[in-house]
């Protein structure tokens, strides 16, 4: 029996608009008792077939794989997947000898909700954000070693720790195909970056941050560079290569700082120009001294949700003061969101308070963005979620 969703009256509006969610309160009823993963066609009330997506409990009841009536078979992942390639190959990030990390799939934006692709040089990192990419996650590693043409040897499965295959997985094993390859180095523009995927943060690097971290190199010369919340220290490496005079990270984990470290040494061994520190940001900025002159902002996401909202745009304003007090005259302040939740308007609002509430003349040189192996669905503008500014403080 097909396994189908009927939407309620009118509620496929936002699908004609190829919005790539259904709310579990647009269904009247699903038919053909689906289990929590399972591909399911989509109808309106009408009985005309709008969709097909994974159907999950939750909020977001079916995430659209498609808006039009294909099977969701291998001949589906590989087009999907081809796609996504081809879009980082004209971004030029696909066939250097000097970089080799880069986001292959980054969910909505490219047609595939729940699935996120990092490449870190011969070894491709899968995230399921959702029970029906869970499933697909060997067909994809399958096709994935087909698109890479031998660029890719191991591909390392990684799921969301809140989803009910965790146990599943943590049995299973991880590496769903090769294992670990010794001596492959991943490269980020030259730079050897410390990636562990098994332990760290999302796949194991911040590769969002690749632009950023690019032009912060080019303004880095000659500056005290503080990078607070450091995580594995990419914005330390492109200060150091940009010629700073000295780089301070900081980053509450303990294990962030060691990984820091580790960048550092390989990247510049010996170079006595960089320090790091496993603190508290709010307390490390209370207590520092006036002599930074280029300060990174870039803290985990304040708000996860829209209740959370409030508090976190304090938060923002609270730690951007404290590094308007504390920069140099003639400092330069890299500040950054990734809420999703958080617009790039409220963002700057609050750290347009900060600069008010300290007294400080400031002028923005840059917005920042997330980078264009992250891109944004039209239709799905939730997709947009990293944002920054470069700021001139006088
Ligand atoms: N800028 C980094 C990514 C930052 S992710 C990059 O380019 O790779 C956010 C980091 O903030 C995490 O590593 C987390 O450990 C750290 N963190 C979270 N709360 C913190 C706090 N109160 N003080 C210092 N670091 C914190």
């Amino acid at each position: 029996m097909e396994k189908k969703v009927i939407l309620k009256k009118g509620k496929e509006e936002s699908l004609l608009r190829f919005h790539p969610w259904i709310f579990s309160g647009a269904i009247a009823t699903i038919d053909g008792n689906p289990d929590e993963g399972d591909v399911v066609n989509v109808y309106t009330s009408g009985g005309e077939w709008i969709a097909t997506g994974h159907i999950q409990v939750g909020s977001i009841a079916v995430r659209v794989l498609s808006f039009s009536p294909v099977a969701i078979d291998r001949a589906f992942w590989l087009d999907r997947l081809g796609k996504a390639l081809d879009v980082r190959r004209s971004l030029g990030l696909t066939d250097r000898d000097d970089h080799s990390i880069f986001r292959l799939v980054h969910g909505e934006g490219d047609g595939l909700p729940g699935l996120v692709i990092d490449i870190y040089g011969r070894t491709a990192v899968v995230q399921a954000h959702s029970v029906g990419m869970h499933f697909a996650r060997e067909v994809i590693a399958d096709v994935l070693m087909e698109i890479m043409q031998g660029r890719v040897e191991s591909v390392y499965y990684k799921s969301e720790t809140t989803l009910p295959f965790k146990a599943e997985l943590e049995r299973a094993g991880c590496y769903l195909i090769g294992g670990p390859i010794e001596g492959d180095e991943p490269l980020e523009y030259g730079m050897k970056m410390p990636v562990d995927w098994i332990s760290g943060q999302k796949t194991g690097l911040f590769i969002d941050q690749r632009e950023n971290r690019a032009l912060l190199e080019k303004m880095a010369s000659g500056r005290n560079v503080l990078n607070m919340f450091c995580y594995t220290g990419g914005f330390s490496l492109a200060a150091l290569r940009g010629g700073a005079n000295l780089v301070h990270s900081v980053d509450s984990s303990a294990r962030a700082i060691e990984l820091t470290r580790q960048g550092v040494e390989n990247n510049f061994p010996g170079d006595t120009r960089h320090e790091a520190f496993a603190e508290d940001a709010f307390k490390f900025m209370d207590e520092m001294e006036s002599i930074y002159d280029l300060i990174v902002l870039d803290p985990p996401a304040f708000a996860k949700h829209k209740d959370a909202l409030k508090r976190a745009l304090l938060g923002y304003r609270r730690l951007n003061e404290k590094a308007f007090r504390k920069i140099r005259s003639g400092g330069l302040l890299f500040t950054f969101s990734c809420s999703q939740v958080v617009t790039k308007e409220q963002f700057r609002t609050a750290v347009f308070t900060a600069a008010a509430l300290s007294g400080r003349s400031v002028r923005i040189l840059c917005q920042l963005h997330q980078p264009a192996d992250h891109p944004v669905n039209i239709f799905h503008p939730e997709g947009e979620y990293l944002k920054g500014l470069v700021l001139y403080v006088e």
